[in-house]
């Protein structure tokens, strides 16, 4: 595969590309973004999900697992369901905290052909078919993905963020010191936007929440991983200041974000 240049996010970049309300938007021409995830044993997972999913980038959120009440106490304005989803989504996050669940909530988000962020437990049951997906492991992940030693993806990031893009016929953004977002036609992203405090339980599961409100919002999969990830990493920088975050502190330091961009 003759290699494509790595093109460098920036905050114009992300500006341009960012989807905004026009006058006459409504919450359902914003975008309906659906999260899948969460269990008895790992219900916060599912909760900072929706909190990444509602910093703002979509018009409506919807959760639909065993994590409902909690997500519903959390965020008053989500439509959380223990069951099915009532309504359209336009696009799916499966995967944080899904533990056994995983298959089965990855196979219906599956199923409604609409753009889908899949992290954490789904990555263990998704296949190569979809173009419309975003994949998002760590390297740990992206090594069980191409079934090779972790410390072969940590050596070589680039090549195997590349691999499994063309692999899985589907973007794949690799999470670390630097986020590689690779096309299955060659191109790479990185963003250097995130901070070492970055680094902490959850903190992944609001980025899946975050892309997933930008492909509900319109975005296509590389665009929405791309900006993403640009904007999970310049929350923690605000969000910390140069200190530690929390997940819930970088979801609520997107809007920020967003407001300072160079429009
Ligand atoms: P996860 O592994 O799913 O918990 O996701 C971890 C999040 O933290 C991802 O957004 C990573 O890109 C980010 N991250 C992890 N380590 C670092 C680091 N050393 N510097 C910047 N961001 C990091
Ligand atoms: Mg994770």
């Amino acid at each position: 595969l003759p290699a494509a240049p790595v093109a460098a996010l920036q905050s114009d970049d992300v500006a341009a590309l960012l989807p905004r309300p026009g006058r006459f938007a409504h919450k359902y021409t914003r975008g309906v973004v659906g999260v899948r995830g969460g269990s008895a044993a790992y219900p916060g997972a599912a909760v900072l999900c929706t909190s990444g999913a509602s910093a703002g980038l979509a018009g409506m959120v919807r959760y639909v697992g065993p994590a409902a009440d909690e997500v519903r106490r959390r965020h008053p304005g989500i439509v959380a369901s223990q069951d099915e989803a009532s309504g359209r989504v336009q696009a799916w996050v499966v995967g944080p905290g899904g533990d056994a669940e995983a298959e089965a909530a990855l196979a219906a988000a599956l199923a409604d052909e609409v753009p889908t962020v899949v992290d954490a437990d789904a990555l263990r049951h998704v296949a190569p078919g979809r173009a419309d997906l975003v994949l998002t492991p760590h390297a740990g992940e992206l090594a069980a993905l191409l079934g090779v030693p972790r410390e072969q993806v940590e050596a070589r990031q680039l090549e195997h963020a590349r691999l499994a893009a063309t692999t899985y016929g589907a973007v794949v953004l690799l999470k670390g010191r630097h986020t590689l977002i690779a096309h299955p036609d060659g191109r790479v992203r990185v963003t250097t936007s995130g901070v070492p405090w970055l680094a902490v339980a959850g903190a992944g599961d609001v980025l899946a929440g975050v892309i997933g409100s930008l492909l509900a919002a319109g975005l296509d999969t590389f665009d929405a991983a791309s900006v993403g990830s640009w904007v999970h990493g310049a929350a923690a920088a605000v969000a910390g200041g140069g200190g530690p975050v929390t997940p819930e502190g970088v979801a609520d330091a997107v809007a920020g974000v967003v407001r300072d961009l160079p429009f």
